[in-house]
């Protein structure tokens, strides 16, 4: 059996996050996922890699920090 991955991706409109199991597959598949909040689309993947258990999940910034600091690394 191969390994599962749980992989978080967040939606570039809106911020949503969402967590997908990525599982090997013995043959191509290929699928995508649309934010259910605005229907953008997250991610669209082609491959032998497979993405299921869709979930929303809270990405909760770390209290006492509004936003994390931008344009400390230049
Ligand atoms: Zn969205």
């Amino acid at each position: 059996m191969s390994p599962t991955v749980t992989v978080i991706f967040i939606c570039s409109k809106c911020s949503a996050g969402y967590q997908a199991t990525q599982k090997e597959r013995p043959e191509k598949v290929s699928g995508s996922f649309n934010c259910e909040v605005c229907q953008t689309k997250i991610y669209a993947w082609s491959g032998l890699y497979a993405y299921f258990d869709w979930q929303a999940v809270e990405i909760i910034p770390k209290p006492g920090r509004e936003t994390p600091p931008s344009g400390r690394f230049r």
